[in-house]
C-alpha cells in the first residue's frame, strides 16, 4: 500500500480534496472562493462519475430516445415519418458527439477551477497520516482533508462475469448491441433497459426479485414493469445468472432454473461500492461501516478531526446534487463561519430517466404508513397526456400525492409519465417548504399541461 516519497518535499495547504467529481469540485471551488489555498487531487479526468460515465452521457442517450419517440409520434401529427422506423439512427455519430460534449465540459470545469485558483494535481492520493497525503511520491499536508472519491460498479463473483460489462463499459460501446441482457433493476438497470429498447436493441432485463425499482412507491414499480413489457423488454423475474459463457459468436447466460439464454452483451447493473481501495485509510485511522462506506456524521465529519467525507463514498443518496450540496455546505461551515450549515438528507427529489420518466420526492406510501399509520391520505390520478391525443396505445401518466395529518401536509409525491422529470423541481420546493394540499389547491393551474393535474387532485 505504501509508496516512497521525499519528506523534505512537503507542501502545506488549507484544504486538500481527494477526487474531482461532483462533490470534490464543488467543495474545492467554494472553499477557494472564501480565500482558502486549495489543492484538488484527481486520479483520472475532471468531473468524476457524473460527467464521464453517469448523468451526462446517460442524459444525452435519453434525449436520443426522446427524439426517437417524437419521430414515432410525428406521423400522428401529419408529418411524413414512418412509425417504428429507425429513421437512420447512427450510434457512432451520437457517441462521437457525446464524447466531444464531455471534452468541452472538462475544459469548462478546468476554467472554473483556474478562475478560483484551485490547484489540480493529477494522480492517486494515498493517506500517509491524518493530515498528510502522498501523490506521485510527493507529500501534501493540510489541516482540512475532504474524501470525495465516489464509487464504482459492483461486479458479480460468478464464473465468466468478466465477459459482461458494467455501466462504465456501456459508455465505451462503439456499436449498439443487437441483443443485450441487463442484470439488476435499480436506477441504472431500468434506465439502460428503457434506453436501449427505445433505440432498437432486443433487451432482456434480469431481476432477482419480482419488480424493478423495489425501493420506490409500489405504484411506480408496478407501472414501470408494465411500461417496460409494453416497450418489448423481456422481463426475467426471480432469475439469477450462475455462469456466463463466451463463445466465438455470442454470450450464453446459464440461469439458476437450468435454462440458458444467448445474447450479444451482458450489462451488470447490480449496484455500486465506495471507491476507497487506493486511499490507505488505515494510515489515518478512518472508520468504515460494514459495507465499506466512510462513516460520517450529519456535518460530513469522519471519526478523525479535520477529515471529512461526502458524496457516493459515504453511501448516502448517491446523486450528483447531493454530493454538490454536501460539498458546498461543508465549505460554508469550515471557511465562512456558518457553524450549523449542513445538508439535510430528507426530501431529496430524484428522477429516473426511463421512457416515460419517473419523478419522486418524499416518502413512499409504505414508508408513510409505517411512520404515520392511518394518519395519511392518498390522492392520485391517471390520465393520457394530450401529447398522445392521436395515439392508440400511449402510456398513461400517473401521479400520487401522500398527505398527512388534519392540515394535509404533503409528504410524498410520485409520478411516472411524459414530462414529469421537468415538473417535479418546482413542486419539490413547495414540499420542502411544508406545503399542504390546500396550498396545492389554491395554486392556479397552468392549462393545458400535465403539471396542472397536481393542483387539481380530488
Ligand atoms: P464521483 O463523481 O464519482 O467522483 C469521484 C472522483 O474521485 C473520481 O473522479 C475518481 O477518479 C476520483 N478518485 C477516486 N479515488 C481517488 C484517489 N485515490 N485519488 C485521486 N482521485 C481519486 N446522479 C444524478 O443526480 N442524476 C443522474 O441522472 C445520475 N445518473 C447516473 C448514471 C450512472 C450510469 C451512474 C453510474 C451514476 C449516476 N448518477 C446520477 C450518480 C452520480 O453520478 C453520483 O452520485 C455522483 O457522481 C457522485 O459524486 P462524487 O463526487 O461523490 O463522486
Ligand atoms: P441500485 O442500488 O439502484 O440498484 C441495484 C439493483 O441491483 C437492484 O435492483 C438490486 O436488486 C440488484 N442487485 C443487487 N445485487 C444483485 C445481484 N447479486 N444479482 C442481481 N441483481 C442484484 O444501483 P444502481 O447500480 O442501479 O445505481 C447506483 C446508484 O446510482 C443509484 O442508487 C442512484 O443513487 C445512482 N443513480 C442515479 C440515477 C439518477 O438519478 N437518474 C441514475 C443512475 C444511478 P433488488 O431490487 O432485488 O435489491
Amino acid at each position: 500500500m505504501s509508496e516512497t516519497y521525499n519528506i523534505m518535499n512537503k507542501e502545506n495547504w488549507d484544504l486538500l480534496v481527494i477526487g474531482a467529481g461532483s462533490g470534490g469540485i464543488a467543495a474545492a471551488n467554494r472553499a477557494a472562493q472564501y480565500g482558502q489555498r486549495v489543492v484538488l487531487i484527481e486520479a483520472n479526468v475532471l468531473g468524476g462519475t457524473c460527467v464521464n460515465v453517469g448523468c451526462v452521457p446517460k442524459k444525452i442517450m435519453w434525449y436520443a430516445t426522446d427524439i426517437a419517440e417524437t419521430l414515432d409520434l410525428a406521423a400522428d401529427y401529419g408529418f411524413a415519418f414512418n412509425k417504428n422506423a429507425t429513421h437512420g439512427f447512427s450510434w457512432p455519430i451520437l457517441i462521437a458527439k457525446r464524447s466531444a460534449y464531455i471534452e468541452h465540459l472538462h475544459a469548462a470545469y478546468q476554467r472554473g477551477l483556474d478562475k478560483n485558483s484551485v490547484t489540480v494535481i493529477k494522480g492517486e492520493a494515498q493517506f500517509v497520516d491524518a493530515h498528510t497525503v502522498s501523490v506521485n511520491g510527493h507529500l501534501y499536508h493540510a489541516s482540512h482533508i475532504i474524501i470525495a472519491t465516489g464509487g464504482y460498479p459492483t461486479m458479480p463473483s460468478i464464473i465468466g462475469a468478466e465477459h459482461g460489462i458494467n455501466s462504465d463499459g456501456f459508455f465505451e460501446l462503439s456499436e449498439q448491441p443487437v441483443r443485450v441482457m441487463i442484470v439488476g433493476a435499480g436506477y441504472i438497470g431500468v434506465e439502460l433497459a428503457s434506453m436501449l429498447s427505445a433505440l432498437g436493441s432486443a433487451v432482456t432485463l434480469v431481476l432477482r426479485q419480482d419488480k424493478p425499482l423495489r425501493e420506490f412507491d409500489a405504484g411506480i414499480s408496478e407501472r414501470l414493469l408494465q411500461v417496460l413489457k409494453k416497450a418489448g423488454v423481456t422481463i426475467r423475474a426471480h432469475s439469477n445468472i450462475l455462469q456466463l459463457e463466451k463463445t466465438t459468436e455470442q454470450l450464453i447466460a446459464h440461469f439458476d432454473d437450468a435454462s440458458t439464454e444467448q445474447t450479444d452483451c451482458v450489462i451488470w447493473a447490480i449496484g455500486r461500492q465506495a471507491n476507497i481501495k487506493k486511499l490507505n485509510l488505515n494510515a489515518a485511522k478512518i472508520k468504515l461501516d460494514n459495507k465499506n462506506y466512510v462513516i460520517t456524521d450529519e456535518y460530513q465529519n469522519t471519526n478523525v478531526t479535520g477529515i471529512y467525507a461526502l458524496g457516493d463514498v459515504t453511501g448516502r443518496a448517491a446523486l450528483t446534487p447531493v454530493a454538490v450540496a454536501a460539498g458546498r455546505r461543508l465549505a460554508d461551515r469550515l471557511f465562512n463561519a456558518q457553524a450549523q450549515r449542513r445538508l439535510l438528507y430528507d426530501v431529496i427529489p430524484s428522477v429516473v430517466f426511463t421512457h416515460p420518466p419517473i419523478a419522486v420526492v418524499g416518502l413512499t406510501e409504505a414508508q408513510a404508513r409505517e411512520q404515520y399509520g392511518d394518519d395519511i391520505k392518498i390522492y392520485q390520478t391517471e390520465f393520457t397526456s394530450m401529447r398522445y391525443a392521436f395515439s392508440d396505445n400511449a402510456n398513461k401518466t400517473w401521479m400520487k400525492l401522500i398527505v398527512q395529518g388534519a392540515e394535509e401536509k404533503v409528504i410524498g409525491c410520485h409520478m411516472i409519465g411524459n414530462g414529469v422529470d421537468e415538473i417535479l423541481q418546482g413542486f419539490a420546493v413547495a414540499i420542502r417548504m411544508g406545503a399542504t394540499k390546500k396550498d396545492f389547491d389554491d395554486t392556479l393551474a397552468i392549462h393545458p399541461t400535465s403539471g396542472e393535474e397536481l393542483v387539481t387532485l380530488r
